[in-house]
């Protein structure tokens, strides 16, 4: 080694979610704007902070950008169940700002078909990535990475990954004619596949790290899907976290990670092929380069979908690519096991091997039923066949319906059943939720965070935040950096800030 290896700090990482929402309502009678039913949801906050911006005391931030596609994203969080429990917090969020518009249009509803209005008008809040008119919008997955790791490695290594990890975490979209495993295929290519017009990439390279720059960046995932899925939720952010691991440590020391082989000839197309093949096993992808048949690729778990899986041809199957990430992933852990069970909870690395593992077996044996518990596209996929089974053909129309009702966190009632009835896995109870609705993860600075909001609020003082900025600002001025986000101990400025409120 030179001496300009950075020194090793562990594998802790931060995880933050954001999720966009999109509204509507139905049974008014009338149309009804959807920009006017977000501004409606958003009064309540208005009234509180002035503003269609703010921290809650949980540490999580809700705002509404001009247009109608409200906004929450998550406290940072240590680990991947400690974002899910966040993000499903940020879900009652918006499900109560929902009733409450909901229940105010209804009374303010009059004329002539005030009275039956009254009783259908719905608001909904779709927790999915693309709506009837075409738009699209999304959810961002937010990890803390090591500023060592050149976002070209991030791109290159990074991007097979995510493209063929849509085979779990698609949250499935009913199309005019048929059905894809993720929402935003369709949007995404475009930018994607040309390297100059990056309007929508997959990856965002805006730099800002919220934290020391000069130690870390913030990666912004912006391909995913959202989901409802609490396990499919919580395995992105766990398997992602694996996979950055090991980059990350091949970027500190200047080494290959492994992961180099797969670079895509073109990631639009490969996102687009993954999408479109519900079989999981038939679509090649085209690889930049050929892969090296003679390397040490040849120990792949016996678990590839097929014996030609990895064609002579420079092609290669999603399955394959997630394949041999999870073996690299796996040979790392072997290498680095304390530190990488260090930076997670007890028991929680062998259980995303095993979550991994189990996933992708299915998928290579094609028996998409035995994870249609976890995976939203299966889920709606074993759905929509079982009414087939009963009903005949189901028109198109309707079963896109039934998917935009599986998005529905306010007024839907199709992915409520499946959980109750044990269709769907639960990671998080009702009341670990609710504990998420008021607590922060008290492990990062979101634990600062959230009690700043919470003393301001009791003490109707007027304040304001960002994600590394706590400031009071009557009854009197102060300011409190929050630089670190790992950092949940009080600063001395923290300290006057709080003493401020006392
Ligand atoms: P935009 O909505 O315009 O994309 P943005 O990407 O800056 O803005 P926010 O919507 O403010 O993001 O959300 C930031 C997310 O990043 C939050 O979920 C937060 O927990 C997370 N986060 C904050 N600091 C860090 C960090 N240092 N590393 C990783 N994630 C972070
Ligand atoms: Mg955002
Ligand atoms: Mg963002």
């Amino acid at each position: 080694a030179t001496g300009c290896v950075p020194a090793f700090e562990g594998f802790d990482r931060i995880f933050g979610l954001e999720t966009e929402y999109g509204v509507s309502v139905t049974g008014a009678g009338r149309p009804v704007d959807a920009g006017d039913v977000a501004m409606r949801m958003f009064r309540p906050i208005v009234s509180r902070s002035r503003s269609t911006n703010t921290y809650l005391t949980n540490g999580s931030r809700l705002y509404l950008d001009v247009g109608s596609h409200p906004e929450y994203a998550t406290a940072e969080a240590r680990d991947p169940m400690g974002a899910l429990e966040q993000d499903l917090a940020g879900e009652q969020v918006m499900a109560r700002l929902a009733s409450q518009a909901q229940h105010d249009l209804r009374e303010a509803s009059g004329g002539a078909n005030g009275e039956t209005s009254r009783e259908t008008l719905a608001v909904h809040v779709y927790k999915n990535n693309a709506d009837s008119a075409g738009h699209s919008f999304g959810c961002h997955e937010n990890y803390l990475v090591r500023r060592y790791v050149p976002l070209e490695q991030v791109e290159h290594e990074l991007l097979p990954f995510l493209i063929t990890r849509q085979l779990y975490t698609g949250a499935g979209r009913v199309t005019d004619d048929g059905f894809e495993i993720t929402q935003r295929a369709d949007f995404l290519d475009e930018a994607v596949s040309s390297a100059t017009t990056r309007a929508r990439p997959m990856v965002n390279t805006r730099d800002e790290p919220h934290a020391d720059p000069d130690a870390y960046r913030r990666l912004h995932v912006i391909i995913g899907d959202s989901n409802r899925s609490q396990w499919a939720t919580w395995m992105k952010l766990a398997v992602t976290h694996l996979v950055l691991c090991v980059i990350e440590e091949s970027a500190r020391l200047g080494v290959p990670s492994g992961f180099d082989a797969f670079t895509l000839a073109d990631p639009g197309e490969a996102n687009r092929a993954v999408s479109r093949d519900l079989t999981c096993r038939t679509a090649r992808l085209r690889l930049a380069h050929p892969l090296d048949g003679s390397g040490d690729d040849a120990d792949v778990d016996g678990g590839t979908a097929d014996g030609a899986a990895t064609g002579d041809d420079g092609t290669i199957t999603a399955l394959d690519i997630q394949y041999r990430y999870l073996a690299i992933v796996e040979r790392f852990i072997a290498d680095h096991d304390a530190a990488m069970r260090a930076a997670l909870p007890d028991g929680v690395l062998t259980r995303i091997l095993d979550e991994w593992h189990a996933v992708l077996d299915a998928l290579r044996d094609g028996e998409r039923d035995r994870i249609a518990d976890r995976v939203d596209w299966a889920a709606k996929l074993r759905l929509f066949e079982a009414l087939h089974a009963r009903a005949g053909r189901v028109p198109q129309t309707r079963l896109a319906q039934l998917d935009m009702d599986y998005h529905d966190i306010a007024s839907g009632t199709l992915y409520e059943s499946m959980l109750r009835r044990g269709a769907i896995r639960r990671l998080a109870d009702d009341a670990t939720v609710e504990c998420a609705l008021r607590e922060p993860p008290a492990d990062t600075r979101a634990a600062l965070r959230g009690r700043f909001v919470a003393a301001a609020l009791a003490a109707g003082a007027k304040f304001s935040c960002d994600w590394t900025r706590l400031t009071l600002t009557s009854p009197e001025h102060r300011e409190a950096v929050i630089l670190d986000p790992f950092g949940s101990e009080p600063t001395d400025d923290c300290r006057r800030l709080m003493a401020a409120l006392d």
